[in-house]
């Protein structure tokens, strides 16, 4: 049995340490006036969140899935609709097309980026088509934080009259040739699960527009499709609050967002001084686009992934494979299309990937020692799992089970 990690993935203690009175103080001001549903802290929170985004609307939720969904279901996307997703994501991102009766066609990612290849694109509305599906939309997503290539995304969704959501609930804080992550499409989405960039300590989640008829929409829907209250009820909606417990905890969090997302570039640079693996392939960034650093996520060639991985758990490293199977090959979406031509690129990265530990307060001599295991790995000892294709295995975080 491997030893417990002396080095997390993701450290989230070591955050609630430095800002723990803050903390308590604020959920202690809830406790007192006493509004656990839709008090003050919710709208104080949104208006926060929209002027870190400069999107005109910031609409909190109760998850990023459920803020997916929302923007669905206010788009009317149902039964007989395509939207375009990349096959290598989180599950979340299909879901919540396949919840409204939808179909997610499955499109190829880039191997620089592991996000959705424009190129592709064009293949998987053919794909659509074919099957007698209108296509809609396009959901990309800002996979391990950095956003896709959004110009190319655009051109296409403007020939073609789509509209494009930024699942941006790795991404949430990065930035796009210039423009902040919540303006670089119709809707962007994000998740306040506790291990991504911007976590609360609970579920929570936001959409961003800058459209008002579609944030009036959103609000509706997130309390039961309400009308002008809660007991007129003009649209199918859903309870998908954000707990006012739950935005008193982000505004605190939110103070030290802009600094935790410099401290990630300066872990992910330290990395990419000190990484220097003939067997590792390191994460690389488009030119004008940043990213939040929500994984570090490294590619391991000639199938010695799950070796490295086994290497790491020994020296005590903990390391996660964000995602070991692509959709398309889940048994929940196997009968979903995949863009023609297939998506190779995505069925190689699952094979391939491993998230080094990643977090604003790792340290250096940490780095040092998780650098320093993965140059002297090069898969010799391992015989017996050097050679074939190696079985999927997750070994999820035990510092942060769940962590998505
Ligand atoms: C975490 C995640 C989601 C879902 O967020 P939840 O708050 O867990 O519902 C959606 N998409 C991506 C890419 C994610 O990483």
């Amino acid at each position: 049995m491997a030893p417990t990690p002396s080095i997390a993935l993701i450290d989230l203690r070591e955050q609630l340490k430095r800002i723990r009175s803050r903390v308590d103080w604020a959920i202690e001001t809830v406790l007192d006036h006493g509004q656990f549903i839709m008090g003050p802290e919710v709208r104080q929170l949104e208006e926060e969140l929209a002027s870190f985004s400069r999107a005109r609307h910031a609409i909190s939720c109760g998850n990023g899935t459920d803020a997916l969904l929302m923007v669905m279901m206010a788009k009317g996307i149902g039964p007989g609709d395509a939207v375009i997703c990349p096959a290598f994501t989180f599950t979340a991102t299909p879901e919540a097309v396949a919840i409204t009766g939808a179909v997610p066609v499955f499109a190829d990612v880039l191997s620089s980026t592991y996000n959705i290849d424009p190129a592709g694109v064009p293949r998987a509305l053919e794909t659509a088509r074919r099957k007698r599906l209108r296509p809609k939309a396009i959901l990309a997503v800002g996979l391990f934080g950095q956003p896709p290539d959004y110009d190319p995304l655009h051109q296409l969704a403007a020939a073609e009259d789509l509209w494009i959501l930024d699942d941006a609930a790795q991404s949430f804080g990065a930035s796009y040739k210039g423009s902040p992550v919540g303006t670089l499409a119709l809707a962007t989405t994000t998740s306040f699960f506790p291990a991504k960039p911007l976590g609360c300590l609970g579920d929570g989640g936001a959409v961003f527009t800058d459209d008002d008829d579609l944030a009036e929409a959103l609000r509706s829907i997130r309390v039961h499709g309400k009308g002008l209250h809660k007991y007129d009820n003009v649209r199918i909606g859903l309870n998908s609050r954000l707990d006012t417990i739950q935005a008193a905890i982000l505004i605190e969090k939110l103070r030290i967002f802009r600094r935790e997302l410099e401290k990630r570039s300066e872990v992910a640079s330290i990395y990419d001084r000190l990484i220097h693996s003939g067997v590792v392939e390191k994460p690389s960034l488009t030119a004008g686009v940043t990213s939040s650093w929500a994984q570090y996520t490294v590619r391991v060639k000639g199938q010695l992934r799950d070796a490295l991985q086994r290497h790491l758990a020994k020296e005590g490293i903990e390391t996660a494979v964000y995602y070991p199977r692509p959709l398309h090959q889940q048994t929940a979406y196997s009968d979903f299309p995949v863009s023609k031509g297939g998506v190779p690129t995505a069925e190689s990265l699952c094979a391939e990937v491993i998230s080094l530990p990643m977090h604003p307060y790792l340290n250096i001599d940490a780095q040092e020692k998780i650098a320093d295991a993965v140059n002297t790995f090069d898969g010799s000892y391992s015989s017996s799992t050097g050679a074939g294709p190696a079985p999927a295995r997750v070994r999820y975080p035990r510092s942060f089970r769940g962590c998505t």
